[in-house]
Formats: C-alpha cells, sequence, structure tokens
C-alpha cells in the first residue's frame, strides 16, 4: 500500500493504472477517523474493482464557523493500519495546500437541494463537499466511487453532480452500518461521552418507530415527524435540529408518502455533539434488506 500526499503523484499513479494496466479503479472518499461505516465501502470497493483508492482528507471547505474543523478527529497512523489489512493500494492523504492551492477561487455547486435539510443548518456545507469531491474525481478519475446512505443528502448530490458535469464515474450506494444498540457508526461518535451514547440511541429508536407506523399504514409526513419528534423529546440529552420527510430521489419535502420511496432524516444534537440519522420507506423487498434498520 502507497501513501500519496501529492496530487501530481496521485494522478501520474491513476493514470498509468488505467492507460498502461487497463484496471478498475475504486474510489472511497473519507474525512477518516476510520469506523466499520468506512469499511463496509472499502469492502464492497475491493469486490467490484481492480485497484482500491481511499482518500483521507478533513475538507475545511465542508465546515462553517464554529463547527469542528479543528478538533475533528485525525489519526492517518491507525487509519493507514486499518487500510492496509483491508488490503486497499493508495491511500490519497493530501494536505489542504495540495487540493486548494493559494487563489484557489473555482467552486462546485448543486443548486437548490444543497440548500435544504443538512444544507439549511449547515450552510455552504454542501459546496465544500461537491467542491472537494469534484476535485478528487479529477484527480483519481475513478471508474466508480463508493459513499454511504448516512449521509443520504451527500448521495444524492454527488449523483446530480456526475450527471450534470458528466462526470465518467459510477456512484455506488451502500447501507448504513450501525453499532449493536442501533447507533449509526460515525467519527462523530468519539465525542460522546458513555451517557450521551447511550442517549443518542434514540435516532435510530425514533426513525424504527416511524417505519414501523408507516408500515401499519401511516402515510402522513406530519404524523410520521411528529411521531419521530416526540420519542426524541423524551431523551432529555437529545435536541433536535430537524426533522424531515422528503422523497428519497428529488428530496423534494413531502405532505403525504406514496408510492415512492421517501427518506425519513433528522439531525440531533446530543450535548455538543450533531449527528445525523435516516430511513427510507416505501423501498422494494430487496432494497429493505440492504437499507434495513437493526
Ligand atoms: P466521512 O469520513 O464521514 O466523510 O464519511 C466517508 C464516507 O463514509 C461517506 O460516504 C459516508 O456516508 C460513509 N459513512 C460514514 N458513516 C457510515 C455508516 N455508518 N455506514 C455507512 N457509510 C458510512
Amino acid at each position: 500500500m502507497e501513501i500519496i500526499n501529492r496530487r501530481k503523484r496521485m494522478m501520474s499513479v491513476a493514470r498509468k493504472l488505467r492507460r498502461e494496466e487497463n484496471r478498475t479503479i475504486g474510489f472511497v472518499p473519507t474525512m477518516g477517523a476510520l469506523h466499520e461505516g468506512h469499511l463496509s465501502l472499502i469492502h464492497e470497493a475491493r469486490a467490484m474493482c481492480d485497484v482500491v483508492v481511499v482518500s483521507v482528507f478533513v475538507n475545511p471547505a465542508q465546515f462553517g464557523p464554529g463547527e469542528d474543523f479543528n478538533s475533528y478527529p485525525r489519526d492517518l497512523t491507525r487509519d493507514a493500519a486499518l487500510l492496509a489489512e483491508y488490503n486497499v493500494d493508495y491511500v490519497f492523504a493530501p494536505t489542504v495546500e495540495e487540493i486548494y492551492p493559494p487563489g484557489f477561487s473555482t467552486y462546485v455547486t448543486v443548486e437548490g437541494a444543497s440548500d435544504q435539510l443538512e444544507g439549511a443548518s449547515r450552510p455552504g456545507h454542501f459546496r465544500g463537499v461537491t467542491t472537494v469531491v469534484a476535485i478528487l474525481f479529477n484527480v483519481i478519475k475513478p471508474d466508480f466511487a463508493f459513499f454511504g446512505q448516512k449521509d443520504a443528502q451527500q448521495a444524492v448530490l454527488i449523483k446530480r453532480m456526475v450527471r450534470d458535469l458528466a462526470f465518467n464515474t459510477e456512484i455506488v450506494v451502500l447501507p448504513i452500518v450501525r453499532e449493536a444498540s442501533g447507533l449509526a457508526m460515525s467519527s462523530r461518535n468519539n465525542y460522546l461521552k458513555d451517557e450521551q451514547r447511550r442517549a443518542a440511541t434514540v435516532l435510530n429508536r425514533a426513525l424504527s418507530k416511524a417505519s414501523e407506523a408507516y408500515e401499519e399504514g401511516e402515510h402522513s409526513a406530519t404524523r410520521l415527524t411528529e411521531l419521530v419528534r416526540a420519542t426524541i423529546e423524551k431523551e432529555p440529552l437529545a435536541r433536535i435540529d430537524y426533522v424531515s420527510v422528503n422523497d428519497a430521489e428529488t428530496l423534494a419535502q413531502l405532505d403525504k408518502i406514496d408510492e415512492r420511496p421517501v427518506l425519513v432524516s433528522l439531525a440531533v444534537f446530543i450535548g455538543k455533539t450533531r449527528l445525523i440519522d435516516n430511513v427510507v420507506l416505501g423501498k422494494t423487498k430487496k432494497h429493505d434488506a440492504a437499507g434495513a434498520i437493526a
């Protein structure tokens, strides 16, 4: 496994793999502090592609003022050891200057859908995400790139960017990996103290309640939202940022749920830690199995 810091080196390695060796490249972008959620993406990339590239880059452009850019967990030594175990071929771990050279002034924005949900709470967040992913795609030119359903809106926006700007990369979205408690794995779970970690299980419990109600015939978005809110409000350590019901593909806000897959998503503060989670309702059986809540 080679760790690459320079974008020029990454570009020439990727070019050689594609042109001279004709090998398919699978790419998994991450911010490090790796956990089993990331590893599930890497596992799938390993199964589908000849070469696996994982980036580890805490992207300043996707953090707002007062967010946790400085305190975000960073441990490249630990991450690299895990990645080697998973037979990753290349780790791309650039410095901020490698990605954003002096005078950097070009951004990629998916208009409209970037401003809702996570984007409404975190202005500019998705501009940072789509810009860095566009840069990474241009450097690596992967055949496939792997993203987690954990960040459902991110996956929708990346797919749209790829379609709109004709990136030659297929986007693969994989289900949320959870702890036994139901808590969605996240690098930010590292911030939680024991008591908070227990409280954080309320996110998945609330979403599971919405799933059950939906299965029993509740198709009003308002009532499902209220059910989720009421469940979370019973947890004294939790403070709701938002709970929302949207079309899973267009992200349009919905009042009533029809046959289309619907995304129930939320963001909740546990102490100072902001956690997100979601569930998709109204999927086919096949998708259900993949995206099921524990
Ligand atoms: P991050 O390092 O948080 O930027 O995440 C990198 C990738 O891992 C993103 O595509 C995330 O959606 C995905 N990811 C993070 N947590 C999970 C999880 N619990 N299950 C599945 N994918 C995840």
